[in-house]
């Protein structure tokens, strides 16, 4: 279905684990070269790429940690010198980045949410643009980014992650800036909004907890990753989903529509 992403460069930020990861494995079985990328050194995630490699897959790992800027940039540097190019970039890294009530943030915690859900996307999908056009130019089909957004956006986030909301909704809105900008160069903006997705993300959380927010899905559970990835694919693809850009797909359960 998706076999326009045969051979296609895809950089995945943020793959080590959850959604991420299930992405990587998602576009690694449709034939894509995948980038996977995670903040620590790759001796921390050996295992994880052993077992994508022993099933075939072309992908290599960049760490970087992209709540610098110079990161972003290397991290394109790195990724564009190993595979050629760019056809896909998923901003996917980010994270809750601890939780606080209004009266208790400070600048350093301000920063900290901002850098990871929105500088990271931002300052990766800037210096990936100049290879995203030329991938467009050159296969005569549109390129793509497609970050990952969050149910957070669109209601306002849990206790104590007003940033996290505040920082996905913004991404959800550049996203939107980016389409104007963009599209000439026939490079297309989506965004895959998970809902609850049982990663380590909740690991925080109580069973009492996590049985209360699956009783505010429709049905009635926390969703999986693999559940996630099919998002990412569709949006990647030229062949079916060359007309979209500017959209978000809920992913969620029913736990919200929007
Ligand atoms: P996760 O913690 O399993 O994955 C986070 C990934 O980001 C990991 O691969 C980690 O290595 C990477 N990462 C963290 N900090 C980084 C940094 N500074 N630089 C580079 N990479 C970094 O959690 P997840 O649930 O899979 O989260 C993936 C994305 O989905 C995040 O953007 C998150 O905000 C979003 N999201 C998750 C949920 C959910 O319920 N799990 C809901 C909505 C949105």
């Amino acid at each position: 279905m998706f076999s326009d992403l045969k051979n296609k460069r895809v950089l995945i930020t943020g793959s080590t684990a959850g959604v991420g990861l299930a992405a990587a494995q998602a576009f690694a079985r449709q034939g894509a070269k995948v980038g996977l990328n995670g903040s620590r050194p790759e001796s921390a995630v050996s295992a994880t790429l052993a077992g994508l490699r022993a099933e075939g897959f072309d992908v290599a790992y960049f760490q970087a940690d992209l709540t610098q800027s110079t990161a972003c940039q290397q991290l394109i540097e790195a990724f564009v010198s190993h595979f050629g190019g760019i056809d896909v970039l998923v901003n996917n890294a980010g994270g809750l980045g601890g939780r606080n009530g209004l009266e208790n943030i400070d600048d350093d915690f301000y920063d900290h949410v901002m850098n990871l859900n929105a500088r990271s996307a931002l300052m990766t999908t800037k210096f990936a643009i100049p290879h995203l056009r030329a991938a467009a130019n050159k296969s005569g089909a549109t390129s793509a980014v497609i970050s990952t957004g969050s149910i957070a956006a669109r209601e306002g986030g849990g206790p104590g992650a007003g940033i996290y909301a505040a920082s996905k909704a913004w991404l959800h809105d550049i996203h939107r800036n980016w389409v104007k900008e963009f599209t000439a160069d026939h490079i297309r903006f989506n965004i895959v909004s998970p809902g609850t997705i049982d990663t380590a993300f909740h690991e925080d959380k109580p069973q009492e907890v996590r049985d209360r927010i699956a009783s505010t899905i429709a049905m009635g559970r926390f969703g999986r990753s693999e559940e996630v990835a099919p998002s990412f694919l569709f949006l990647a693809s030229h062949a079916c989903s060359g007309y979209i850009t500017g959209q978000i797909i809920d992913v969620n359960g029913g736990q919200m529509a929007p």
